[in-house]
């Protein structure tokens, strides 16, 4: 077997007071290993940020245990979580989250700056992965000035820029057309092809049928996994709500 990236154990996530309770991720146990592809489906409202958010270290569980490459992460203080956040994984949002007035180059450069690496190797590095997505003539373009595939193009750039063990991304395709989503899709797998172990978001089943997982959530749970073609568990289907 090889090394779990993420492995969830009985997760939940509850909101609001006692009475009235959300389960937002009731009891979810998950493993992922080392170099999978996997995406996270489901309707609006299912959990999916949820769960992206708490694998990201963004979130913590109400309950169970979350263990990121083998560490437990409710035991890590918050400085400690920003920093596995910036090294260890690279986030890549549907809203593409880059500084606005800030150019594609400085963009990719932010997370190494905090993390230590020198100036001329944070420029070289920047510039490399940019090029490497088709950008080597856009470095000095704010974002405005970028189309929507360009700007998601910087985004994975700067998330792959501190080569993390792990890439997430919540709905990447979502603000793009369908020439732009085929190129952002294209990257993913690459990425896969070369390694890197990949969560993605999705709402479109064809988006998802590039990995080669497909998890289904639904009202907080798991309700299926399918790793190329073969169920990976048995999951009976609750109708209705989990309160
Ligand atoms: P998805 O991403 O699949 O649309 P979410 O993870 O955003 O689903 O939400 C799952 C459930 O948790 C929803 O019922 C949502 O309303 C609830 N929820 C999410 N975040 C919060 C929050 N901060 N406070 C209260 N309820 C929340
Ligand atoms: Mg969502």
């Amino acid at each position: 077997m090889k090394n779990a990236v993420i492995n969830l154990d009985h997760v939940s996530k509850v909101y609001g007071t006692e009475e009235n309770q959300t389960f937002a991720l009731n009891d979810v146990s998950l493993v992922i290993e080392e170099g999978e592809f996997v995406a996270i489906i489901g309707p609006s409202g299912s959990g999916k940020s949820t769960l992206m958010n708490i694998i990201g270290c963004l979130d913590k569980p109400t309950h169970g245990k979350y263990f990121l490459n083998g560490r437990l992460v409710s035991g890590l203080s918050e400085n400690e979580l920003a920093s596995v956040r910036n090294k260890e994984i690279g986030f890549v949002f549907q809203s593409f989250n880059l500084l606005p007035r800030t150019s594609a180059l400085d963009n990719v450069i932010l997370p190494m700056i905090y993390c230590g690496v020198g100036k001329k190797e944070r420029e070289e590095r920047a510039t490399k992965m940019l090029t490497s997505l088709g950008l080597g003539d856009r470095l000095a373009a704010s974002p405005a000035k970028l189309s929507g595939g360009q700007q998601q193009r910087v985004a994975i750039s700067r998330a792959l820029v501190n080569d993390p063990v792990l890439v997430l991304a919540d709905e990447p395709t979502g603000n793009l057309d369908s020439k732009s989503s085929d190129d952002i899709l294209q990257i993913f797998l690459k990425m896969h092809g070369e390694g890197r172990t990949i969560v993605m978001i999705t709402h479109e089943m064809d988006v998802a049928s590039m990995a080669g997982r497909i998890i289904r959530v639904h009202d907080g749970k798991i309700v299926s996994d399918v790793k190329n073609g073969k169920k990976l568990r048995h999951v009976t289907k609750t109708k209705g709500v989990t309160e």
